[in-house]
C-alpha cells in the first residue's frame, strides 16, 4: 500500500462515528425504561444494543473504541485521518441538563484523544440543541479551548427541527466562529416514522435521508441562510438525495412564494438551490457509487465534495479502493480526499 507521499494525498475520512460506554449505557437504560418517546431510537438502538448478530456486536464494540482497534482498522484500510463525531442521536435524547453535561464530557474526551493522536484524529463537537444557549456556549468552548473543528447535529431534536428560531443561537455561534455545522442523519421524527418502521426503512437504507433532507429544506425555506449568509454546512451521504431535486425544488418554491400559500414560506433572497451550492459541502459517507459522486461533483463543484467512510457502520476496504479509482485528475483527487476537508474543517 503506497504511503500518502507516494499516493499524492492523505485520505481524510470526514464522517466517522464514535461514542462512549457511558452514553451506550444510558441509551440502554432509556430503552429499558421505554420513556424516550422516539420509535426510531427504539428501532435502531434497540437492535444494536441487544442483537447477537456478529455485525451488531462488532459495530457496538468498534464504535466505542478510540484507540488500538480503530487505529488498526484505519491502517488496514489506508485511512490517514478520521474526523470523529459522536454517533447519532448523540446527546439529543436526554433531558437538557444531562445532555449538556454529557456533551461537555464527551468533547473533553474527544479532545484528549485528538491530543494523543493529532495526525490521525480531528473531531466535531457534540452539543445539546435542546438547550440552545448552552449549546452555543459549548460549541464556542469546544472550538476555542478544545480545538474541535465544528459541530454535529443529528437532525431532529425530540421531533423539533432547527428551522425554529429558538435554535438559531447555535447557527449564530457557528457563523461567528467560522466553523461548519454537520447535519448528520437521525431516524425520522416521531411524527413521520410510522410508515418507515413496518418495512424497516427507518434507518440508513432510506429513512435517514428522508429525515435529513427534509430538515435541510426546512432550514433553507425558513431563511436560515439569509439570516446567516456565511454559515457553512456539511451534509453526508452525498447530500441526502437533495442534489437530485434542485430543479423541482426551485421551480415549486417560486410558485409557492408567488401564491403566498403558507405563512411558513416567505420570499428568500436566492433560489433554494443556491444555498445548497454555496452554503453546503457534501461527503460521500456510505455512498461509494461513481455515478452519484460524479453527479454531485459536477453539480456542486469539485471543491465541495469530500471523502467519508462512515466508520464503523460502513467499514468496507473495497470501497476505499473504488474511491481511489474514481476518474479524477490528481488535483481533483487531492481535493476530494484531503484538500477540501483541510479547508472546510481547518485541519
Ligand atoms: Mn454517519
Amino acid at each position: 500500500m503506497p504511503n500518502p507521499a507516494e499516493r499524492g494525498y492523505r485520505r481524510i475520512a470526514t464522517e466517522e462515528a464514535w461514542t462512549t460506554p457511558e452514553i451506550m449505557q444510558r441509551y440502554q437504560q432509556m430503552l429499558e425504561r421505554g420513556d424516550h418517546g422516539d420509535p426510531g431510537f427504539a428501532s435502531l438502538w434497540g437492535f444494536f444494543a441487544t442483537s447477537q448478530t456478529p455485525r451488531a456486536r462488532d459495530l457496538y464494540e468498534r464504535v466505542q473504541d478510540l484507540e488500538a482497534r480503530r487505529l488498526a482498522d484505519m491502517d488496514a484500510t489506508g485511512i490517514d485521518m478520521q474526523l470523529l463525531m459522536l454517533t447519532a442521536p448523540g446527546v439529543q435524547m436526554f433531558d437538557p441538563d444531562t445532555a449538556c453535561a454529557l456533551a461537555a464530557s464527551t468533547n473533553d474526551q474527544l479532545a484528549e484523544t485528538v491530543r494523543r493522536h493529532p495526525s490521525r484524529f480531528a473531531g466535531l463537537a457534540a452539543v445539546a440543541p435542546q438547550a440552545p444557549q448552552a449549546a452555543a456556549a459549548e460549541l464556542e468552548r469546544a472550538v476555542t479551548r478544545l480545538g474541535l473543528k465544528g459541530v454535529v447535529i443529528n437532525s431532529h431534536v425530540n421531533g423539533e427541527y432547527l428551522d425554529d428560531e429558538k435554535f438559531w443561537d447555535i447557527f449564530a455561534a457557528a457563523e461567528a466562529l467560522d466553523v461548519p455545522v454537520y447535519i448528520h442523519p437521525n431516524t425520522p421524527s416521531p411524527q413521520m416514522i410510522e410508515p418507515f418502521l413496518s418495512r424497516c426503512l427507518d434507518a440508513a437504507i432510506y429513512g435517514f435521508a428522508a429525515e435529513t433532507g427534509l430538515h435541510v429544506l426546512r432550514l433553507i425555506v425558513a431563511g436560515v441562510f439569509d439570516r446567516f449568509p456565511r454559515l457553512k454546512m456539511v451534509l453526508g451521504h452525498l447530500g441526502e438525495g437533495l442534489p437530485y431535486w434542485l430543479y423541482r425544488v426551485d421551480f415549486m418554491h417560486g410558485g409557492i412564494v408567488r401564491a403566498n400559500r403558507s405563512p411558513g414560506v416567505k420570499p428568500l433572497q436566492r433560489a433554494p438551490s443556491e444555498y445548497l451550492r454555496e452554503n453546503f459541502h457534501y461527503t460521500t459517507s456510505g455512498m461509494c457509487w461513481e455515478p452519484a459522486i460524479t453527479y454531485v461533483q459536477q453539480l456542486m463543484g469539485h471543491d465541495r465534495v469530500m471523502y467519508a467512510m462512515d466508520y464503523p457502520y460502513q467499514f468496507v476496504k473495497e470501497e476505499v479502493d473504488a474511491m481511489d479509482a474514481l476518474p479524477l485528475t490528481p488535483a481533483q483527487k487531492h481535493a476530494f480526499f484531503q484538500g477540501n476537508a483541510e479547508r472546510v474543517f481547518k485541519l
